[in-house]
């Protein structure tokens, strides 16, 4: 069966759901296809000790604050899940699950999402489908060598798989700093990055990233000079169990190594440390093979946009994969603005 809407959102992660919020508001007629069998996104994914790097006020979609975590003033994933679970609730968002879109096709004056529960055709489409889903590793020499344990952020889950053994963490960003911290009591922990860790200043978290970014955006919309990106802070919040490690002296950072051996890693001196497992906190790319049948892909595995609109098909919006979709669209707070555009470009689009 083969349902028509004005507009498709692929994804039911807190991207989709913002979008999902203002299409509501515009009155729009919008179905959001999520692939997971639960609410929640990528938030259900996560390791057991993640903390959010900003208070729970300042982690909130458009319309409802997040409330605070009792006990937490970083909340925790599974209070992330219990949120966006009301919030999708509270504004009756209709979300579809489990569905996977397979393909996104032109069909004259539609789009036509492809997916394992059906065809929709739409007459725009919102792609709101995360980054979790496309775990990057880089191509590190004698990768395939090691007979250990090998396991990029996402499927990690906690110190107890590791207890007593030597395991490497590869990343300086927030993700390897909170594994790096989470193994370092109970592990022989290696902690590598590529360059010298840089850390927020501790009084610094979230907040003022948000408030950076909307001093960027402002001066850029104003044609003032560019203020810089977030990154020119640092790279690392100092969430409080990062601290804590990092003030005891367990995270002691190592430059990256040349190789992986057959036991564990080689540096360029010929330096070697053995280890169990090797965790690569090494990023992310943006899942977007939804989107191949549009032939849109351009530099760095993305899609050309104007804000969230892509440059190649006005019908088509991305949003919440990162700056190059919005500034600061991959966070909760700061998904809600650009997800307004897209409803308001949507709705000019369609005549409404
Ligand atoms: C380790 C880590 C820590 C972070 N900490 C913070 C933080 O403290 N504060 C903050 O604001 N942000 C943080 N972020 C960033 C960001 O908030 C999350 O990455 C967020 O999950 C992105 O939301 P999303 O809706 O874009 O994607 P997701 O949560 O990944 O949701 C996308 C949804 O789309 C579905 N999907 C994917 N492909 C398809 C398909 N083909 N068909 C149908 N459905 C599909 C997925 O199953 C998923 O449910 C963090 C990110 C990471 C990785």
């Amino acid at each position: 069966m083969t349902r028509a809407v004005d507009v498709v959102v692929i994804g039911g992660g807190q991207a989709g759901l913002a979008a999902g919020y203002h299409l509501r508001r515009l009155g729009l007629d919008f179905v959001i296809l999520d692939a997971q069998a639960t609410p929640g996104g990528a938030w259900q994914h996560t390791w057991d000790s993640l903390r959010l790097f900003s208070p729970a006020a300042y982690s909130s979609l458009p319309g409802r604050l997040m409330p605070p975590q009792p006990g937490e003033t970083y909340p925790e994933a599974a209070h992330v899940v219990s949120y966006l679970t009301d919030y999708e609730q509270r504004y009756e968002l209709p979300v579809a699950r489990p569905v996977r879109v397979g393909g996104v096709h032109r069909d004259g004056e539609f789009l036509r999402v492809e997916a394992d529960a059906g065809t929709w055709r739409a007459r725009t489409v919102i792609s709101a489908t995360g980054t979790w889903w496309r775990p990057f590793v880089p191509a590190v020499p004698g990768r395939t060598e090691f007979k250990g344990a090998q396991l990029h952020t996402v499927e990690y889950r906690g110190p107890a798989d590791f207890a007593g053994q030597p395991v490497i963490v590869v990343g300086g960003g927030n993700s390897g700093a909170q594994i790096a911290a989470d193994l370092a009591y109970d592990t022989e922990l290696s902690w590598v990055t590529l360059r010298e860790p840089r850390y927020l200043a501790d009084e610094i978290d979230g907040r003022a990233l948000f408030d950076h970014a909307t001093a960027r955006r402002r001066a850029l919309d104003e044609g003032r000079t560019d203020t810089g990106g977030v990154a020119s802070l640092g790279d690392i919040v100092a969430v409080p169990p990062v601290r804590a490690a990092r003030d005891a002296g367990l995270l002691k950072p190592m430059p990256m190594f040349a190789r992986v051996t057959a036991t564990g890693v080689e540096w360029a001196d010929g330096t070697t440390a053995d280890a169990a497992a090797i965790i690569w906190c090494t990023g992310f790319r943006p899942a977007l093979s939804h989107l191949a049948p549009l032939g849109l892909r351009g530099p760095r595995g993305h899609i050309p946009t104007t804000g969230t609109q892509a440059l190649g098909e006005p019908r088509l919006h991305l949003l919440g994969y990162g700056d190059w979709t919005g500034l600061a669209s991959a966070t909760l707070i700061g998904v809600g603005r650009p997800a307004r555009e897209a409803a308001r470009q949507i709705a000019g689009l369609l005549g409404r």
